[in-house]
């Protein structure tokens, strides 16, 4: 991979994402952060720009970029320290819409994919119930056959964008075990409901909702691939999302070492700098080998996400479990090297920090990440045992 994987297109979409959220985001971080929701016309603002879709193919109306445009939006999102919004973005257009892009039927792309790309509909993905979180195969929301429907009954826990979604991508059991679906529900559907979720620690300016369905009808054209696939789907689904988290991650890290860096040079103490001490500048120098640790793997991760896809599951994982702790450390030193005003909401730093928490959590958390990797390690050793077992015996 080249050192700089970023093209004049994508400089030209960094030049124009950066100039819109000068404009139409960074004014309004406070007060959306307030409301505890952005206002529902960003989406659309976004959408006209062809900001949601970058990397989506044109002929759903997106940029058809790869994915190193996604990147791009997402540094500039980042460098506007509002990571709620973000979130509800990426919980938008990157979480349930590839799913519909590749193995939605056309009627579905009409109806969810390509007006969801405009912005004129907003999206949301609903994996999480009140008793399972990480085990995704414990959900207990059916979707019964009833013929020409399935009849929908349960209940979705911390589902961003829910309050405000026109459609939700849900995962329901359509049998027993493993079998699970991925079906569009409307949030009109008569049985629908919501709670918004007020209480968080942060990512204060996305929607959170707690979700119910009692006794939804939902027609059967609103499955997404086969009956039965959804649990092998959704894992798959999975990776872009961590892909997201993990650069999202980088740059907030790299945004919050910017700031320290700075910080340190302009606040003085005994008589000098505070950059000046050889404590504050190893910290500093700590926190930006972290943070080009970070860029180099969730950069690996996208080149290789670019060239196979899903397939590059462990890299990603890899990618979100790092980044996911280590990012953390370098905004909480950050926010430390600003002394009591690190600790005022006037600096930024603090909404960065505590939104930053959500990293390790959100999208499988880092234990969940170490599962899967855990497993891959100890396969590779089966595989060389397994490979010296049979040279020995030839
Ligand atoms: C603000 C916010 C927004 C969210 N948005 C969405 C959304 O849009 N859609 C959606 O579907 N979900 C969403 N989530 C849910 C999120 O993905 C889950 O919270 C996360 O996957 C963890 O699940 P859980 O909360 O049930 O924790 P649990 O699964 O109960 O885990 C609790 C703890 O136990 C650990 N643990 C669990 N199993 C194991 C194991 N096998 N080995 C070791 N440790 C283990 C976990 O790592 C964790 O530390 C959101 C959550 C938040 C807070």
């Amino acid at each position: 991979m080249s050192t700089n994987p970023f093209t004049e297109e994508h400089e030209l979409l960094r030049q124009s994402i950066t100039k819109f959220c000068e404009k139409e985001i960074i004014p309004y971080v406070e007060e959306w952060e307030k409301n505890e929701h952005c206002e529902k016309s960003i989406f659309k603002k976004m959408g006209e720009k062809g900001f949601l879709g970058v990397s989506f193919p044109e002929k759903y109306g997106g940029g058809g970029m790869d994915f190193w445009g996604a990147v791009v939006v997402i540094q500039a999102l980042a460098n506007s320290n509002i990571a709620g919004l973000s979130m509800s973005l990426y919980a938008h257009t990157y979480l349930p819409l590839p799913l519909i892009a590749s193995l939605g039927t056309p009627e579905q792309k009409e109806k969810y994919l390509i007006p969801a790309l405009k912005g004129d509909k907003i999206a949301g993905l609903g994996v999480t119930e009140p008793g399972a979180g990480s085990d995704v195969a414990g959900i207990k929301t059916t979707a019964v056959d009833k013929g020409d429907h399935y009849e929908i009954n349960g209940s979705k826990m911390f589902i961003t964008n829910g309050n405000i979604a026109d459609f939700i991508v849900i995962a329901v059991k359509t049998g027993e075990g493993l079998n699970m679906s991925m079906i569009i529900v409307d949030t009109d559907t008569e049985g629908f409901s919501t709670i918004k979720i007020n209480n968080k620690l942060g990512m204060h300016s996305s929607d959170t909702a707690q979700l119910f369905f009692e006794n939804c009808k939902v027609p059967k054209s609103n499955l997404i691939g086969q009956e039965g696939h959804g649990f092998y789907y959704q894992m798959n689904n999975f990776q872009e999302e961590r892909l997201l988290a993990a650069i999202t991650g980088t740059f907030v890290a790299e945004w919050s070492l910017e700031k320290a860096k700075k910080y340190c040079m302009e606040r003085e103490a005994f008589g000098r700098p505070i950059g000046k001490f050889q404590v504050v500048r190893h910290k500093l120098a700590k926190m930006a080998i972290t943070v080009e640790t970070c860029r180099s793997i969730s950069f690996r991760a996208v080149a290789e996400f670019i060239e196979h896809g899903n397939k590059a599951e462990t890299i990603i994982t890899m990618a979100k479990a790092y980044t996911g702790e280590e990012s953390i450390k370098v905004i909480n030193d950050a926010l430390q090297l600003h002394g009591g005003v690190g600790y005022t909401e006037d600096f930024g730093i603090a909404r960065a920090w505590r939104d930053a928490r959500l990293l390790s959590i959100g999208g499988g958390t880092t234990e969940i990440m170490h599962e899967i990797l855990g497993k891959v390690v100890l396969d590779e050793v089966e595989h060389t045992d397994k490979l010296s077992e049979e040279s020995v015996k030839a």
